[in-house]
């Protein structure tokens, strides 16, 4: 059984997507949840469901991880409400679309800033609360397919995310003395809002299929318990690693068949 009773997670970009079902599924198995977001209405929202569909304590907050005193308010917030911090999800992220030759500068830092640079720093800060607390610890990088496969025109977006596998070896490679474990996840194509959208045009959605063996696309849920998972003893041996909820595509060389 995981059970994370007793203990708090902190999820960012948790108003909605995979963030908000990885908040949930912390609360199914027992967390007291912190949801931080720019959407803050959407944040405390959320809250309030998962508090009424658990029992758990979970409060939303507002929180711009582009911004180093907005990740240290949300950390020193954790700790007043809830006296430690034992499991980090950084989960938001942006995209601003343009390649080498078109992409604004501004762009690339702004995706850089927020889907990687706030990576680090958050973990940094929540990180050294862990150590204090000596008790070890947890923290899970949201990272993407494109960590690996790269799109010519999202250059901002898949060098943020390849850099995260760094990030969370060296991290993982720093923390291990502590027993706090770094692992990242890195979807396939998930069913979110901007994922409906597109899976509407049929010519889209083939092309999304025709490179997923397991022939459709996966749902939030089944990333928030790959990141329960990470963060439970069942995983307790894992640290370094990116692990890829893909359906199979990065395993795939060519094709399959979709069906109409
Ligand atoms: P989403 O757009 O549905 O949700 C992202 C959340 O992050 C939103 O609630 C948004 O308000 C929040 N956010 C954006 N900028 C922020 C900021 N500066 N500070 C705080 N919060 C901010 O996206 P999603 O599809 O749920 O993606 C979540 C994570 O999963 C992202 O890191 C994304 O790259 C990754 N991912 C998603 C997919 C997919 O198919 N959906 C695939 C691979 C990786």
């Amino acid at each position: 059984m995981i059970d994370f009773d007793g203990k708090c997670a902190l999820i960012t970009g948790a108003a909605q997507g995979i963030g908000a079902a990885t908040a949930l599924e912390f609360a199914n198995h027992g967390a007291d949840i912190v949801l931080a977001d720019i959407d803050e209405a959407g944040a405390k929202r959320r809250a309030t469901e998962i508090n009424e569909l658990t029992g758990r304590r979970a409060i939303g907050v507002f929180c711009d991880v582009a911004s180093d005193d907005a990740l240290k308010a949300v950390l020193s917030k954790t700790i007043t409400e809830f006296g430690r911090i034992d499991i980090l999800v950084n989960n938001a992220g942006i995209i601003r679309k343009g390649g080498i030759l078109d992409l604004d500068t501004d762009d690339f830092d702004a995706v850089l800033n927020v889907n990687l640079r706030s990576y680090f720093a958050l973990t940094q800060l929540a990180a050294r609360k862990m150590v204090e607390a000596g008790e070890g610890g947890a923290v899970i990088m949201m990272s993407s397919l494109n960590a690996v496969l790269a799109i010519a025109d999202q250059l901002a977006y898949v060098t943020s995310k390849g850099g995260l596998q760094q990030l969370t070896k060296a991290c993982a490679l720093g923390l291990a003395e502590h027993n706090i474990r770094v692992n990242a996840i890195g979807p396939g194509s998930i069913m979110t809002d901007i994922l409906k959208v597109v899976m509407d045009d049929d010519v889209a959605r083939k092309k999304i299929l025709s490179r997923t063996p397991l022939g459709r696309v996966g749902d939030p849920d089944e990333i928030a318990r790959v990141a329960v998972f990470l963060a439970s003893h069942y995983a307790s041996y894992i640290t370094g690693q990116t692990i890829f909820p893909d359906g199979g595509r990065s395993a795939l060389n060519y094709t399959v068949p979709v069906a109409e």
